[in-house]
């Protein structure tokens, strides 16, 4: 075997504790790697890879990088999803026998970042832990950049956890093999992105939460939480190697709290990414941020992932959102106090890493100085929650005094560079600074005596790192200095650099009073950074209120400027809008106006919609407006439409436009039957239940057949609300079996050879798909168009007469009523002449065109 020098033996046992990390070990002013470490760190960061003899038979590959830019290469490292592990030298090189000792400091990972430029200002950075014992999971979502902890169990079903991790979409993930082969299993978008850690709960390396928690949090922990905490803490302070300090306060919460939603509808929904490009245009949070601080900003995401389910809390939110958006000035006033306010949560996190600079906290100081005038225009507000909310203030007015008190109002970035504190904090320190201006005053004073001794006028008086304090001289007046006086020090190419005993003499004073100086107020800093870390819960209690507060002020300014109205939630069953409508697809309409729908779901007059019409006719809009509204209703904002009645859901399934959903070998109608197991399984009769298109992806005859079993069992064994959208216009037939299924189609004019999409909702059951109108808009040949339509007509001989004998066929989107309308049918089969007609009386126009 070969035999390294020691060195390298050092190497291999501080790299034989971070496998799966780059180990960034601290050579001088280098951090190197060795190895396999540095052939691929060489390929990653793009560095040269070198080589280096080591006492094997082979020169060792290494690269490495300058230890004063290493934080770039390291937020490369981790954008890219791997690990680093920082090794640095924890001895004075002067002092070591043999090898300088080396230990890893910090480790850091893509779930446990603290550098501002690895982390998005409104998006959370989770890292979760899971573990499975009883039949159940344990749950705990941490992010360190802010000290958020949250601690859950799931009980049963492996679906549960993947609609939690969705919600968090954490870019770490702690857990057994075991676990995380089942989760590296699913479709989920978020794991693309996330990294997986394995470790076994019981490693948790001794960790007790006890000795980081209150024993009167963990008592509140649910079955299977100390374990779970016990991983994830374990972890955290097995990598950070350090005060954790601000993750203190355990949120306990239980899962139906909050509405269900699968990832699938999650992303379907676009609540805050895009299907398309995964971007934030475009989507809910898109449309309701207005917020101005980057914690309201967080908040509100997490708000839009985990809609509540007590209509109580919800109310609470209403009722702040109504009125701050009837008092305009109100919510100026708060959002320019709000302006003012910095990220207290990762200022606070950062104070207790111990990473905060001079700036941090006159960021801090700034901050609180808004408080008291954020307190006063929730008072004013007129709101109870806004009131109850500013009772909860803590203003923390003595901190802000200590740090106006002790530091500048322009601090620099380094805290190792003096220039922070106040005059007048520390009279040692305003001792030091006349001593050390004294001695400034002096070396001017030299300068000149200097220039009037030689005559030299372009004589100067310098200083460097190197030779410290030096008088400079060009070459050409060289001459004029008096022999024996000058000690010559450096040469530089037209000029000579010397010094004199006094210089020497006084350049000591001078720097030591400086070094002095300079150590002072880092401790004096670092002191007073000690002393805000014991606020560290008050602040952020604080920081969470001003989040809510500016959730707030977003909402009811959204509200306001989108036109939305004031939903009644509350638990009963029936769910009536009144000209409703989607809330970002009107955003973003370009031409014409957003048509405005109502929708009626109730046990009296159908639970169910069966919604037939073409493609391109607003189907799809119409079914996720009204999940959209339901969400919204229960984030706590307002909705779009003129009246809206919410009854709490517990969970929004939704099946709409699978053909992006194609992974892992499974076909768009696998995924689907897939789905609709869980949803068969799953759904309540409080849950509400979309279906885009059911049925499509395998033949008509089974499609069909598999539609109508789900629409009778969904109708017959769970009586959930529910939309369907189907191409199969055979299924209006369900109308007469089922009581509650209602056939609603989108209304189409034709004139001549244009067909306009109206865009309303009106009832009864379409008669045609279009879909020859849509293959002749995209412009295939005359030929082929007039083939399909001869086909079609063949086809639809042949159903009819098959129909004949089974049902009596529905009537149809042109008011041709085939059938006789049902007694109990509210307003009947309106005909498209009539909605037309009404329409024009009320001054309607549907200036939307056919634009396939
Ligand atoms: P379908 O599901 O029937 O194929 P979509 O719901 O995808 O149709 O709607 C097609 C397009 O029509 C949408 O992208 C949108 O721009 C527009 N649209 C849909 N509903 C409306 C509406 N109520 N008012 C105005 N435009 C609408």
């Amino acid at each position: 075997m070969a035999k390294y020098t020691p060195m390298i033996e050092q190497y291999l046992s501080v790299k034989a504790q971070v496998p799966d990390a780059f180990l960034f070990f601290r050579l001088g002013d280098f951090y190197e790697m060795f190895f396999d470490d540095a052939v691929l760190a060489a390929r990653e960061l793009e560095i040269t890879l070198t080589g280096r003899e080591g006492g094997g038979e082979e020169r060792i590959p290494m690269c490495g990088v300058p230890y004063h830019s290493a934080e770039n290469y390291i937020a490369r490292l981790i954008e890219k999803g791997f690990k680093v592990a920082i090794c640095e030298q924890v001895e004075d090189p002067a002092e070591a026998k043999g090898v300088v000792r080396r230990e890893i400091v910090r480790i850091v990972t893509p779930g446990t970042v603290m550098d501002a430029r690895l982390l998005s200002e409104t998006v959370n950075n989770y890292i979760v832990a899971v573990v499975f014992s009883g039949g159940g999971y344990g749950f705990a979502a941490c992010d360190i950049s802010t000290g958020e902890l949250y601690v859950t169990r799931l009980s049963g079903s492996f679906e549960l956890l993947l609609d939690e991790l969705n919600a968090y979409n954490p870019s770490e993930l702690l857990g057994s093999e075991a676990v995380l082969e089942q989760i590296r299993g699913s479709s989920s978008a978020w794991l693309k992105t996330a990294v997986m850690t394995p470790r076994e709960p019981a490693s948790g390396g001794g960790f007790s939460p006890e000795g980081l928690f209150l024993e009167q949090q963990l008592a509140s922990l649910p079955e299977s939480g100390r374990e779970t905490l016990a991983l994830l803490m374990g972890y955290l302070q097995e990598t950070q190697k350090r005060s954790l300090s601000h993750i203190k306060h355990i949120r306990v919460y239980e899962p139906n709290q909050y509405m269900v939603m699968d990832p699938f509808t999650r992303r379907n929904l676009e609540l805050v990414e895009t299907v398309r490009d995964r971007s934030k245009k475009g989507t809910l949070l898109w449309l309701l941020d207005n917020t101005v601080t980057a914690m309201g900003g967080r908040l509100l995401r997490r708000w839009i992932e985990k809609p509540l389910m007590n209509a109580a809390h919800i109310n609470d939110r209403l009722e702040a959102v109504d009125r701050l958006y009837n008092q305009l000035i109100v919510r100026d006033e708060l959002k320019q106090a709000l302006k003012e306010v910095y990220d207290l949560e990762r200022l606070t996190a950062r104070i207790a890493y111990g990473s905060a600079n001079a700036r941090d906290l006159v960021a801090l100081k700034v901050s609180l100085q808004q408080v008291p005038a954020l307190r006063q225009q929730c008072e004013a507000s007129g709101s109870r929650t806004l009131a109850a909310l500013a009772a909860r203030i803590d203003p923390c007015q003595d901190l802000m005094t200590s740090i106006a008190e002790a530091i500048v109002d322009e601090p620099p970035v380094s805290v190792r560079d003096g220039g922070m504190i106040r005059a007048g904090l520390s009279g040692r320190l305003d001792q030091l600074r006349e001593a050390s201006a004294n001695g400034k005053q002096w070396l001017a004073e030299l300068e000149k005596q200097e220039r009037e001794r030689t005559g030299i006028k372009s004589l100067k008086i310098g200083y460097n790192k190197v030779f410290g304090y030096f008088i400079e001289v060009t070459k050409s007046n060289l001459a004029q200095l008096e022999e024996g006086r000058y000690e010559r020090k450096q040469t530089l190419t037209n000029a000579e650099r010397f010094v004199t005993p006094e210089l020497k003499e006084k350049e000591a004073l001078i720097l030591e009073a400086q070094e002095s100086m300079v150590d002072l107020e880092y401790e004096l800093f670092v002191g007073l950074r000690d002393q805000i870390a014991s606020y560290i819960p008050r602040l952020q209690q604080l920081a969470e209120l001003i989040a809510t507060v500016d959730v707030y002020q977003s909402l009811a300014h959204v509200s306001a400027s989108n036109r939305f109205t004031r939903p009644e939630i509350g638990d009963f069953y029936a769910l009536e809008i009144e000209e409703g409508r989607h809330p970002v697809v009107e955003a973003v309409l370009e031409d014409g106006v957003f048509i405005a729908n109502e929708t009626k779901l109730t046990r009296e007059d159908g639970n169910m919609l069966l919604i037939t019409g073409p493609n391109m006719a607003g189907k799809s809009t119409y079914m996720r407006q009204v999940a959209m509204i339901c969400l919204m209703a229960q984030i706590g904002c307002f909705v779009p439409a003129k009246r809206a009645k919410v009854p709490v859901i517990d969970r929004i399934f939704t099946r709409i436009g699978a053909a992006d959903d194609l992974i892992g070998g499974q076909s768009t109608f696998m995924v689907e039957m897939m789905d609709i197991q869980v949803m068969t399984e799953k759904a309540t009769e409080r849950s509400l239940v979309i279906i885009d298109e059911l049925g499509r992806g395998t033949s008509t005859g089974e499609g069909m057949s598999i539609a109508q079993a789900v629409i009778e069992f969904l109708h017959d064994k769970i009586g959930c609300k529910t939309l369907v959208s189907t191409h199969f216009h055979e299924l209006a037939h369900l109308e007469e079996s089922l009581g509650g299924l209602r056939n609603y189609c989108m209304a189409v004019k034709e004139s001549g050879k244009q067909v306009t999409f109206l865009r309303r909702l009106i009832r009864g059951a379409a008669s045609t798909s279009y879909g020859i109108y849509c293959a002749q808009s995209a412009g295939l040949p005359a030929s082929i168009i007039e083939r399909s339509y001869e086909l079609l007509h063949t086809f639809e001989a042949r159903t009819e007469l098959l129909q004949g004998q089974l049902q009596p066929a529905a009537c149809d989107a042109n008011g041709q009523d085939a059938g006789e309308p049902k007694p109990e049918a509210p307003n009947g089969a309106e005909t498209i002449a009539e909605a037309s007609a009404s329409d024009a009386q009320a001054g309607v126009r549907y200036t939307v065109e056919a634009t396939v």
